[in-house]
């Protein structure tokens, strides 16, 4: 098998592929702090894109409550217990990746989920890590019980299993921007994808007989407009745009900011070896550290220090980037923060969005003598 280097997990690794980056790669990150799980972007998603027949269970875009919810049933548990131990060492990843792993004839490690494992999409909905008393949750704090929101989509990955796997080259990855497809006209649903992809993100039309994936509203993304899920996104939690190597980041670049020089976002289960690029702030809140590190890898002591700075006000950088996600539909790939405010450039580096990094505030008196009435609220 050829060997590509995977920055993620800072070695080469086997892929059935020659290594051939995109000029260009679309990602986001997604701030697990802020998602409030009302899946508007769910709903963005399904009416546009999977509101038809056969598509009813599709949801290529979820929001899952973790530790215990997942859809289709128990993904990212299945895919773990299958790949065995997986060490890292400082910083490097030395156990083997989904494709190392393959048993012999196979392209990558996976199995196929069955109808019934698409039965609850949300299974586990608000559901602590452990069973909430009294005595957990009233008399102590910080509480021990959590949970946190994730929402996912397809990572259109660097080096996607999905594509590795099809038998009839079905699935390719677009040079100009890296969004992974799947030509229906090609597909002759043998789902080998469905398999084979870690993440589940490719589901089976039993209408029309071929698979079908995310994506990433790419009509949209030529224009300079980002995917609706992230325009659509209500906690304001989504930063879409482009991403570098991390040799060639640009610190003016939103997402390499986040990734690459804070190092605040990282990628979901890195050691499956896919390089996802789809990359997460992981919730400051779980009382878990291991938890954690095994869903985005050993970045997430110093991602959670990082975030934590911005809030208290020590980085006003991080948080300039981190509030220009959904202040605007356009997709920004330059950001400055000056005189109080972040601006956001597109393309061609003109302004799109501008946004202060404190919202002003009003305190007016509580009593109003003209109306002879007193305010209820004052700010
Ligand atoms: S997340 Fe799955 S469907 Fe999407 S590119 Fe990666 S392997 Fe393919
Ligand atoms: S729209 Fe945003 S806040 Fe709402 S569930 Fe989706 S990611 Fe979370």
């Amino acid at each position: 098998m050829p060997k590509v280097y995977n920055w993620q997990i800072n070695r080469e690794m086997d892929y059935p592929f020659e290594g051939h980056r995109p000029r260009r790669q679309a990602a986001a990150v997604f701030d697990t702090n802020k998602c409030i799980a009302c899946q508007t972007c769910t709903m963005a998603c399904k009416t546009t894109w999977t509101s038809g027949k056969g598509q009813e269970y599709m949801f290529w875009n979820n929001v899952e409550t973790k530790p215990w919810g997942s859809y289709p049933l128990a993904w990212d548990v299945r895919v773990l217990e299958m790949l065995g131990p997986q060490a890292w060492e400082d910083g490097v990843y030395r156990g083997k990746t989904i494709f190392e792993a393959a048993p012999t004839g196979e392209r990558a490690l996976g199995y196929l989920p069955e109808d019934l494992d698409y039965a609850y999409p949300n299974r586990g909905e608000d559901e602590t890590n452990v069973p909430v008393t009294e005595e957990r949750f009233y008399l102590r704090l910080p509480h021990d019980a959590w949970f946190f929101y994730l929402p996912r989509i397809c990572n259109h990955c660097t080096y996607p299993a999905c594509l590795a796997s099809c038998p009839r080259t079905a699935i390719y990855k677009r040079p100009e921007d890296g969004i992974v497809l799947l030509d229906q006209q090609r597909c002759r649903g043998y789902r080998e994808c469905v398999k084979n992809c870690p993440f589940k993100k490719v589901f089976y039309n039993h209408t029309t007989r071929v698979s079908e994936k995310c994506v990433l509203c790419f009509p949209a993304v030529e224009r300079g407009i980002q995917p609706r899920c992230m325009r659509n996104c209500i906690g304001k939690i989504r930063t879409f745009g482009f991403i570098s190597t991390p040799d060639r980041a640009r610190p003016d670049n939103p997402v390499d900011f986040l990734v690459h020089v804070r190092k605040v976002a990282l990628p979901l289960l890195p050691q499956l070896g896919l390089e996802a690029n789809v990359y997460y702030i992981p919730p400051v809140h779980v009382g878990n550290l291991r938890f954690l590190q095994m869903l985005f890898g050993p970045g997430v002591e110093g991602a959670i220090a990082a975030y934590r700075r911005a809030m208290e006000g020590k980085d006003e950088e991080l948080r300039g980037v981190l509030l220009l996600a959904v202040s605007t539909d356009r997709i920004v790939h330059r950001f400055r923060v000056a005189r109080g405010q972040v601006y956001g450039y597109d393309e061609r580096g003109e302004e799109v969005v501008r946004v202060p990094l404190r919202e002003p505030t009003m305190v007016r008196p509580a009593y109003d003598p003209q109306h002879r009435a007193y305010r209820y609220n004052v700010t």
